[in-house]
């Protein structure tokens, strides 16, 4: 009991956390945790240097991602992935069109700032390294440097909100098509959050229902965003429909307050992961 230390769901900077893979295995070797899982937003860029990193370290790795969705009413819900082939052809065309449609939310979101705020695009980019995911906490990062805003919790509590003039969705998926999607290529899809109402709208029962009859392997239950009251209907859907529970930080680096560890998963629903990982193995270290 409470030996192994599984956290499996945190981000580099190949997404919108705040340090490199490598240095990400490192950050969770200090947290002394057992297994980490590296999960950026649609993208899989930085498996092979959290990979190497692992076997240096002694952290034992899923490799995973986190793809972004949006249902037909316009909700915005994450699917995490684990053990997915990264080259499956249509799970990769997907996670392209994301990751594109993330590209130019953000530079619409900055011309829209930039109306009011002195702010350019060259001023987001500085904070995006080559090749990643673009999202909103790297247009946060421009506010911060800017001045306008102290940090990026506050640019996501005012000008960056779901609820924001500022805002602009992007393309993405609907749920149940990315869980069938990731089922294709070997992976275990598990709701991210599902219940993180202070990030904007959540879902209904029947989403959950299309989600699990594509194939749904589990639920992101504990995790800071998703409030203790509503935490028993996502434990009693998973009993009823044979789901498994995990939990997790959604470690960002410095660009949130969370913590490595400050949630976990228990070692059999990791065994469970891997049994049903068919796409890409966990790195033992
Ligand atoms: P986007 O993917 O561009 O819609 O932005 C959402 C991302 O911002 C997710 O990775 C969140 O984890 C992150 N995020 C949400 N709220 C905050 C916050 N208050 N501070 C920092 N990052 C946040
Ligand atoms: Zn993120
Ligand atoms: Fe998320
Ligand atoms: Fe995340």
């Amino acid at each position: 009991m409470g030996g192994v230390r599984i956290d499996l769901h945190t981000h580099s900077t190949v997404s919108d956390g705040t340090e490199s893979p490598s240095e990400l295995v490192a950050a969770a070797a200090e947290a002394e945790l057992d297994v980490l899982a590296i999960t950026d937003h649609d993208s899989t860029g930085g498996w092979a240097e959290a990979t190497e990193a692992s076997r240096r370290l002694g952290v034992t790795l899923v490799p995973g991602m986190e793809v972004s969705c949006r249902t037909a009413e316009g909700i915005s819900v994450h699917v995490l992935s684990y053990l997915h082939d990264p080259t499956h052809p249509e799970l990769l065309e997907e996670i392209t069109k994301s990751k594109d449609a993330r590209l130019s939310r953000a530079e619409h979101m900055v011309s829209l700032l930039a109306e009011d705020y002195p702010l350019s695009w060259d001023d987001v980019t500085r904070h995006v390294a080559p090749g990643a995911t673009v999202g909103r906490p790297h247009i946060a990062d421009a506010l911060v440097a800017a001045g306008l805003v102290g940090d990026r919790t506050e640019a996501f509590a005012t000008m960056l909100s779901s609820r924001s003039r500022y805002f602009v969705q992007h393309y993405a998926p609907e749920p149940a098509r990315a869980v069938a999607l990731i089922r294709a290529a070997g992976g275990v899809p598990v709701f991210a959050h599902p219940v993180a109402s202070a990030r904007g709208r959540t879902v209904a029962e029947p989403v959950y229902q299309e989600m699990i009859d594509a194939g749904l392997a589990g639920l992101e239950v504990f995790h800071r965003d998703n409030p203790e009251e509503r935490r028993p209907f996502l434990m009693g859907l998973a009993a009823e429909h044979g789901l498994f529970v995990t939990g997790s930080s959604d470690y960002h680096g410095t660009g949130k307050p969370n913590r490595l560890g400050e949630n976990m998963t228990a070692e059999d629903v990791l065994g469970e992961i891997e049994r049903q990982g068919r796409g890409a193995a966990v790195v033992r270290s």
